[in-house]
C-alpha cells in the first residue's frame, strides 16, 4: 500500500463553532492504483488531498505513506517528504507568468539541488508533449498546453503519487479528455495517480471512485 489512511479526522475551529471536515476517514491506495475522488462542494475532498499531499496534518488518526507515519512530523520534514513524494497538478495550472515553459518545469529541479536539471525538464516536457513549446512563457500557450507544463512540472521530480485537483475544470471537453488521457498514460506507466473532480465522466475513466460526502468516505 502506498497509502493507509486509519480513523483521519480533522475539524477547523470558526469562532466558537468546529466544522468537522474530516470525520473518521478510512483509505488505502495501492501502488499504481488510478482513483477520482468525488463529492459535493464542503463534504472534505480539498481536506483529505491537502494531508495525503503533506500539505497539513490530522488532528486524529493516522497517515502512512510508503509505510512511514507521516501524521507525526514537524512542519519541515513534512515539506521535505512533499518535495520528494509528491506532485500536485491544479485547476488553474499555477505556473509561473515570467518563466518559460522549460524554467517552470526546471523549479523543483533547482530547489531541491539536483543536477543536470536541464535535461531532466526536457525530459519530462517530451513526456508531456510539448518539445515544440519549451521556450514559450505560460501566455503563449492554450489551456491545454499549459496543463501540460503543469503535468510535466508535477513528474519532473519523479513522485511517487500525483495528486490533481479538478485538473479539467478549466479546460473544455475535447481538451479536458487529452488531459485525462495524459494522466491514464502516467498511470500506465505505473505512476499512482488521484484526481479530485466534479465530473462524472472524467471520474468514470478513472478505475476507482472513491466518495466522500459530510467528511466519511461513503
Ligand atoms: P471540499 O473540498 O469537498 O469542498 P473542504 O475540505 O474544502 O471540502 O471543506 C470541508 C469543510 O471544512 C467545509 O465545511 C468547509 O467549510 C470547512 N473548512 C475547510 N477549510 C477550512 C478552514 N481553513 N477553516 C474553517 N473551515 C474550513
Amino acid at each position: 500500500m502506498i497509502i493507509e489512511i486509519e480513523d483521519l479526522c480533522k475539524t477547523y475551529q470558526l469562532g466558537d463553532t468546529a466544522v468537522r471536515a474530516l470525520d473518521g476517514v478510512d483509505l488505502t491506495v495501492s501502488e499504481g492504483e488510478m482513483a477520482a475522488v468525488m463529492g459535493p462542494s464542503g463534504s472534505g475532498k480539498s481536506t483529505l488531498m491537502h494531508i495525503v499531499g503533506c500539505l497539513d496534518t490530522p488532528d486524529k488518526g493516522i497517515y502512512r505513506l510508503k509505510g512511514e507515519d507521516v501524521s507525526v512530523l514537524s512542519k519541515d520534514r513534512l515539506a521535505d517528504i512533499r518535495n520528494r513524494r509528491i506532485g500536485f497538478v491544479f485547476q488553474t495550472f499555477n505556473l509561473l507568468p515570467r518563466l518559460t515553459a522549460l524554467e517552470n518545469v526546471e523549479l523543483p529541479l533547482l530547489y531541491a539541488g539536483k543536477r543536470n536539471t536541464r535535461d531532466i525538464a526536457v525530459n519530462a516536457l517530451a513526456t508531456v508533449g510539448l518539445t515544440d513549446r519549451m521556450k514559450h512563457e505560460p501566455n503563449q500557450l492554450s489551456g491545454g498546453q499549459r496543463q501540460r507544463v503543469a503535468v510535466a512540472r508535477a513528474i519532473v521530480t519523479d513522485p511517487a503519487i500525483l495528486l490533481a485537483d479538478e485538473p479539467t475544470g478549466n479546460l473544455d471537453t475535447k481538451t479536458g479528455d487529452e488531459i485525462l488521457s495524459l494522466f491514464l498514460d502516467l498511470n500506465a506507466g505505473g505512476r499512482t495517480v488521484i484526481i479530485v473532480t466534479h465530473d462524472e465522466e472524467v471520474a468514470e475513466r478513472c478505475k476507482r471512485i472513491i466518495r466522500i460526502r459530510d467528511g466519511r468516505i461513503e
